[in-house]
């Protein structure tokens, strides 16, 4: 990662937080820099991911602007943690779509909605795309297993690809300032830290999420999208598993498993994005960069049309609506395969690295503490 305006300025707070330590209890990012004296452009990637925003040490800090110290960590982290999705993306051309990433985001979507919708009316003559079409394999009678296969297996492989590539990037260049191996208790620790999405519950009492008064608002939100996220995904598994092994072909039951989990995974991504959303806007604007603002509202969006078209999908299956409720929802997940490696999503996964790495710190340190 290369040195640039905000990593410089991160690096001066940072130094001033070191030797004031007032906020050390807020979050992983100041136990993490008090185990150091001297600080990288590097370290600003690593302690840019470890911040979650909580905007805590802003509310706190007697030397905010006005004051000429001007210390303002959510702001400037927000910004780096910016720069640190671009550094390490994969491929590099795509790595300028984080700089108007709402646009980005914006374009990929409408070309996915257009390219689904066309290829179904090509494929499909309207006879059969606006009839209601029922029991098993009705879906594949609107657009054929081997072209929904095609297009959500090669987009989501495209994703899981690029998303592994950046993360391997984030993981080498952050460990070369990592003072000992990775170890099960580290891993355990920071299992449970993400898990639990430990921090944004603050030191007990909560973030500021909205202004300087403490709330689990966003935690709850964050909670609600992340773990419906991972419904919706284990849905899709199951339901792909059924399909080849078992040879049983969608729609399922309401009591299969996989719609009882796209459904739970569809209400909480949809709650989570909307709560988030509402948490942005009303929001003190004060320690926002403006500059992430655009991707993240676009990321939110997607997701929550996503959520949004596959339980109205579900709701309608069985009506001629199906057909090109079917079109739309693909549209909208090979969108989101597309941008998930270039916009906010990545720091989910170099936060969970980037607190791997605190914990290995942190549990040394205690070794050679007891030592
Ligand atoms: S944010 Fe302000 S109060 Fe908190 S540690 Fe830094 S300088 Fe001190
Ligand atoms: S904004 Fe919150 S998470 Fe980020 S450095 Fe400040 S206290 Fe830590």
């Amino acid at each position: 990662m290369q040195a640039t305006e905000a990593t410089l300025e991160a690096k001066r707070q940072i130094e001033i937080c070191n030797a004031c330590r007032y906020c050390e209890g807020y979050c992983a990012v100041f136990p993490a820099m008090e185990l150091q004296r001297d600080f990288t452009v590097t370290d600003m990637s690593y302690l840019a991911n470890l911040c979650h925003n909580c905007n805590g040490c802003y509310h706190a800090c007697q030397f905010s602007p006005p004051h000429a110290f001007s210390i303002n960590l959510p702001k400037t982290l927000a910004e780096v943690r910016l720069e640190t999705y671009a550094a390490y993306a994969w491929p590099q051309p795509l790595a300028r779509a984080f700089e108007r990433n709402g646009v980005v985001v914006g374009l990929v979507m409408a070309a996915s909605l257009a390219f689904v919708l066309i290829a179904t009316m090509l494929i499909q003559s309207s006879s059969v795309l606006f009839s209601a079409q029922t029991g098993p394999g009705a879906f594949y009678r609107i657009i054929p297993w081997g072209v929904m296969a095609a297009v959500a297996g090669a987009s989501f492989v495209f994703s899981i690809l690029a998303l592994a590539i950046g993360a391997v990037r984030f993981w080498r260049d952050t460990k070369t300032t990592l003072s000992g191996p990775i170890t099960l208790p580290a891993l355990k620790r920071a299992a449970h830290d993400i898990a639990t999405l430990r921090y944004l519950g603050g030191a007990g009492e909560g973030c500021n999420d909205l202004d300087e008064s403490f709330s689990q608002t966003r935690r709850h939100f964050h909670h609600a999208l992340m773990y419906g996220f991972l419904a919706c995904f284990a849905s899709t598994s199951t339901a792909t598993l059924m399909d080849h092994f078992l040879h049983w072909e969608a729609p399922y039951s309401w009591y299969s498993l996989p719609v009882i989990l796209g459904t739970l995974g569809g209400l909480g991504m949809t709650i989570g994005c909307a709560g988030l959303i509402w948490v942005k806007i009303a929001t003190d604007p004060a320690p926002v960069a403006r500059r992430v603002l655009g991707g993240d509202y676009a990321l939110l969006v997607l997701l929550l049309l996503a959520a949004i078209t596959g339980l109205a999908l579900l709701v309608l299956r069985a009506t001629p609506a199906m057909g090109v409720l079917l079109a739309i929802h693909l549209g909208f997940i090979l969108a989101l395969f597309l941008v998930l490696p270039y916009g906010k999503f990545v720091h989910g996964i170099y936060r969970g690295t980037a607190l791997l790495k605190a914990a290995i710190e942190r549990n040394r340190n205690a070794l050679v503490g007891e030592g």
